[in-house]
């Protein structure tokens, strides 16, 4: 590796549902990596699915991240786009960058591919570094601060949803859950051409951020549920419904109030079993899809449209802690009040 980082970090490590501030090993980038201090690391709806999820104990999570270049494995030059000192985000994969997935920008799908801050010998961003694949990474233009490129692994993922929904001008778009994802499929839609776009979601605070972000009309589904709280605006029928709440109210509320041929794609993670009646998804002809990854692509077009100002999602991380504050920070978004998008700072 060339670089002057060695020795050991301060990382948050899983433990049970919590997280615990230790001193860990550095990662040491390997061929074709780079080696990355973190600026800012996004708290996600699966890091707090981990224990879940089955991910180990120990693990660094983290996957949501800005950073400095500050060292690099062997193979790749010190200096250029992705050197040492540059700024970048990445997709958090450290893969082979020879097969035909990573030659093809989708190192996510590489059969050597380890997701950064989902399980031992990958650690994640809630650290001081972290190490990620080159050919996975990409220069953050000087225009966009870094509490917009935090995002971009979510808007990413926003992204790839709002294209497998198929979302184009006319349609009328249900995002439901006003998270990073959902504020994301909400600016994207409003980016496509979609007529209307209605965010669902229980916080105010998330709400008012949907607003923000683009979208026409933003509902509580609280008291009523998803699909009555849609009736209340008497609209139309939605067209799309993007699922990014994670909750199973959210997947029965979506077939209840598409129309026919209406398309669902679910953007988050349901980590159990649903029971849903399925006799109107029949009889109204709807089509499901799953979206959970994005290729370099993806987060190419995100930095693209964040540089161009086309994606109003600016004010989405209301917090900033620094790692000492990140247990506590990560345990009350299990219940959250007030919070947009969490993140840490680890060199706070
Ligand atoms: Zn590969």
């Amino acid at each position: 590796m060339t670089g002057d980082v060695t020795g050991t970090m301060r990382a948050a490590v899983l433990a049970g549902e919590r997280l615990v501030v230790s001193e860990t090993s550095q990662p040491v980038p390997g061929p074709g990596q780079l080696l990355v201090r973190v600026r800012l690391a996004g708290i996600a709806a699966t890091d707090l699915a981990a224990a879940a999820t089955g991910i180990p104990d120990g693990t660094v999570l983290g996957h949501e991240l800005v950073g400095d270049v500050v060292g690099v494995g062997g193979g790749i030059a010190v200096g250029g786009l992705l050197g040492i000192g540059r700024r970048v985000v990445a997709l958090p994969v450290q893969s082979c960058g020879a097969c035909a997935a990573c030659l093809g920008g989708d190192p996510v799908h590489c059969p050597m591919a380890r997701i950064v801050g989902t399980g031992p010998g990958a650690t994640g961003a809630f650290a001081e570094l972290v190490a990620v694949s080159r050919h996975a990474a990409l220069p953050v233009p000087d225009d966009v601060p870094d509490d917009l490129a935090v995002l971009v692994e979510p808007l990413a993922g926003a992204l790839r949803a709002v294209r497998r929904a198929g979302v184009g001008t006319g349609d009328r778009v249900l995002v439901l859950g006003a998270g990073a994802v959902g504020l994301g499929a909400a600016a994207w839609a409003r980016a496509v051409g979609a007529r209307d776009v209605v965010v669902s979601d229980p916080l105010a605070v998330r709400r008012d951020l949907a607003l923000a972000c683009g979208a026409t009309a933003a509902v509580d589904p609280t008291t009523n549920g998803t699909a009555g709280a849609y009736r209340a605006l008497g609209r139309k029928r939605p067209t799309v419904v993007v699922e990014c709440s994670g909750t199973d109210e959210a997947l029965a509320g979506a077939i209840d109030v598409l129309g026919r041929g209406g398309r669902l794609v679910v953007a988050s993670l349901h980590t159990g079993s649903v029971r849903l009646s399925l006799r109107a998804a029949h009889f109204k002809e709807l089509t499901v899809a799953f979206s959970a990854w994005y290729e370099v692509d993806d987060f190419a077009r995100t930095l693209e449209a964040l540089a161009g100002g086309t994606l109003p999602v600016a004010g989405v991380v209301t917090h900033v802690v620094g790692l000492d504050d990140l247990p506590g920070a990560f345990t009350a978004l299990r219940n959250p009040t007030d919070q947009g998008k969490v993140v840490v700072d680890p060199g706070r």
